[in-house]
């Protein structure tokens, strides 16, 4: 029978390869346990120790952790430190200094490499041309550039010189733009004449150009343009410098600004699958803490691995797990500039092996779409292309369909290599809920349990825990040195979004839901709190049927939404993409039924889709997230009249209006 109660009972198994476990950093489950039950019977101390011997302090705190104006903690709050000496500096003299940080291809294959003796002098001069722009510790400055190594050392340049960072991703329009500069009161833009992506070359100087038009943006005295493509761009005299005109004369040394550990590191703007955007406003010291321990637990990183994370650095995985992270702890990481799908869908295969990748970080729609495209031409096929030199797989961004989960761990990683699902959000900093790849059995479609310090635990609305096996919400007891610490500009907005007064103001609510198995205490997140349907009183995740879904050979993705029905409280309503191209006429009326019944027999006759409607794509944020808000009012039958600004294929719409 079809409820939420019975989610999360998938009975594979993976138990981490011995190989792995001899070598990782945490090794084994009695490990695991080890730090967790430090960190539960003396907090202070576990955090304390951890921040002494990951990071360099130039003054050291003496206090670990400051509840007196929860929820706004203070972590490490009278230590000084800087990101950027954390994260280049350190490795001048480790042994590092020669070793490639950056392995960089284009979109049109070339590859370049940067050590890490020159990123720290790109850092530093970039760092020195924006203090000539009188730019200083606690201005804002936006981001608006491609995936480069450039956008990496425009980061850390801010970091070093104390200037909070707001990046906003390439895809953005000027209006999105334009709002985040408002809102977080920028003083400078830096951005690239165009980026290359997909073979095309897209626009980035004039939607700036235009995103400053739009008015309102008085704070904004200089934009410096990264010459990409050299395409025409429109110059404002005065206001507008080229980057490398900018750094051409800059020392490539520079003092470091020791900023508190509570200082601005950067402010992110939430990807928008539930709302409105928020400004996420995370701190220096616990948040690159949780940066580089993270890349040590969860990634296992060692000193020869090439690491690869496909995340933009618009996202918060680029921030932590491209431009912070890795850094951080020395990796070799290899870093991006165009699409999984070109010159083919083979992309990602052919660079695997061609960098010798070991480490693979990547979505769960980028692998949902890469599946689809192996299987209409073999050419593509990961079986084509030598992938031996994998040894850990990761995905974040959404809950992974257990047959995704399968045919990634399958073909890519060749059934050797564990799959990290890594459950966190913008606001959590870094990951939360996930397996270490040396301890944790896998289960697909598991983000297995949460990190040591992470005290996850499932509550019903009323804020009480629930014993395992039963669904609810997800929420955290204790705060974590990575947290977000506010909403830029809005602490009511960040009081009441995430410490809500109707549970007591002390747990933080992650907006999703989530069930623990009553055998292994394993979370499965069942979709957003908003996402559980009612079904004549069953209460179901869409993850669960869209799940089903997907495990069916015709089905590509899919997206499951209630909406409401007089008889049954609620109706299910799927919105699915075929691997084939999209059914109309009796054909459509055909596969919707044989869906149907195979949902019923997946899951039950109470999980039907009552109604199924087919696209080519479905709404997707510009991270990749199905927009399920949206899908809520197409099911409906209603205009949409929300937030549109960060749909990546408003097109798709249209054909999500008819139902079968
Ligand atoms: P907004 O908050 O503006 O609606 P968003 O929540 O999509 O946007 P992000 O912070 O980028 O913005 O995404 C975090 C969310 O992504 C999580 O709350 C969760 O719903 C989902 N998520 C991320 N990783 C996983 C995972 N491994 N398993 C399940 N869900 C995940
Ligand atoms: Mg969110």
């Amino acid at each position: 029978m079809a409820n939420i109660e019975t989610f999360g009972q998938e009975t594979r198994i993976f138990p981490a390869p011995a190989e792995f476990s001899k070598t990782a950093a945490i090794s084994g489950m009695d490990a695991y346990r080890a730090l967790a039950a430090e960190a539960e019977q003396d907090e202070q101390g576990f955090w304390g120790r951890l921040a002494r011997e990951n990071l360099h302090w130039h003054k050291p705190f003496t206090k670990v952790l400051d509840e007196s104006d929860a929820p706004f903690y203070k972590w490490f709050d009278d230590g000084k430190l800087n990101v950027s000496y954390n994260c280049l500096d350190v490795h001048l003299t480790n042994g590092n200094a020669d070793k490639v940080a950056v392995i960089f291809e284009t979109d049109g294959g070339d590859v370049s490499k940067v050590t890490y003796r020159e990123l720290h002098q790109k850092v530093c001069q970039f760092a020195n041309g924006l203090k000539s722009l009188g730019i200083k510790k606690g201005d804002r400055v936006v981001i608006y550039m491609p995936m480069s190594v450039e956008g990496v050392v425009a980061m850390q340049a801010c970091a070093r010189i104390g200037a909070t960072h707001s990046v906003v991703f390439g895809g953005f329009s000027a209006k999105s733009l334009q709002e985040r500069i408002i809102d977080a009161g920028a003083v400078a833009v830096l951005t690239a004449d165009e980026q290359a992506r997909g073979g095309k070359r897209l626009p980035l100087k004039s939607i700036v150009d235009e995103a400053l038009a739009l008015g309102g943006c008085d704070t904004i005295r200089n934009v410096v343009v990264y010459k990409r493509t050299g395409g025409d761009i429109n110059f404002v005299a005065g206001r507008d410098l080229w980057l490398h005109e900018l750094v051409a004369s800059q020392a490539d040394v520079c003092e470091p600004e020791w900023v508190e550990a509570e200082h601005p590191l950067f402010i992110l703007y939430t990807s928008g699958s539930t709302g409105t955007p928020k400004g996420v406003q995370h701190s220096s010291g616990g948040y690159l803490l949780w940066a580089a321990l993270t890349m040590k637990w969860v990634f296992d990183i060692k000193p020869d691995d090439v690491y690869w994370c496909t995340a933009d650095i618009g996202w918060i995985t680029g921030h932590t797990y491209i431009a912070y992270g890795p850094t951080a702890v020395g990796a070799t990481q290899i870093i991006f500039e165009g699409v999984p799908t070109f010159p083919n869908a083979g992309r990602f295969w052919d660079m695997v092996q061609r960098h010798k990748a070991t480490i693979f970080y990547t979505a769960p729609t980028a692998i949902r779409s890469l599946i689809k495209a192996a299987d209409a031409d073999k050419n593509i096929h990961p079986s084509q292309y030598d992938l031996s030199s994998l040894r850990l797989l990761g995905s974040v961004g959404e809950p992974i369909n257990p047959e995704a989960w399968m045919w990634y761990h399958k073909h890519i990683g060749g059934e050797r290599c564990p799959i990290v699902d890594t459950f966190w959000q913008t606001e959590t900093g870094g990951h939360m809920i996930s397996p270490l790849p040396g301890a944790t059995p896998l289960v697909p479609g598991s983000c297995t349990l949460p990190l040591p310090g992470i005290q996850a635990v499932i509550v019903d609305e009323a804020g009480h825990e629930l014993p395992d096996g039963h669904g609810g919400i997800l929420v955290v007891k204790r705060p974590w040195p990575s947290m977000i610490r506010a909403i830029w500009n809005n602490p009511e907005r960040f009081k009441s979004a995430y410490f809500p007064p109707e549970f007591g103001g002390k747990l933080y609510l992650a907006g999703d839901g989530a069930i623990r198995n009553k055998d292994t205490g394993y979370f499965t997140i069942t979709g957003r709190i908003d996402d559980v349907l009612n079904v004549s009183g069953h209460r179901m995740g869409t993850m669960e049927i869209e799940s089903a879904l997907v495990a069916n050979p015709i089905v590509a993705e899919a997206a499951v939404v209630g909406k409401p029905d007089d008889t049954t409280g609620e109706a299910i309503c799927a919105f699915v993409v075929l691997k084939r191209s999209r059914p109309t006429g009796d054909e459509a009326k055909q596969i919707a039924k044989e869906l149907r019944d195979w949902v019923a027999k997946e899951i039950g006759p109470i999980a039907k889709p009552r109604e199924i409607r087919f696209g080519d794509n479905l709404p997707k944020t510009r991270s990749g997230k199905i927009m399920r808000r949206l899908l809520r009012v197409l099911a409906k039958g209603e205009e949409i009249t929300q937030d549109v600004s960060t749909l990546e294929n408003p097109a798709i719409l249209e054909q999500l209006k008819e139902a079968q």
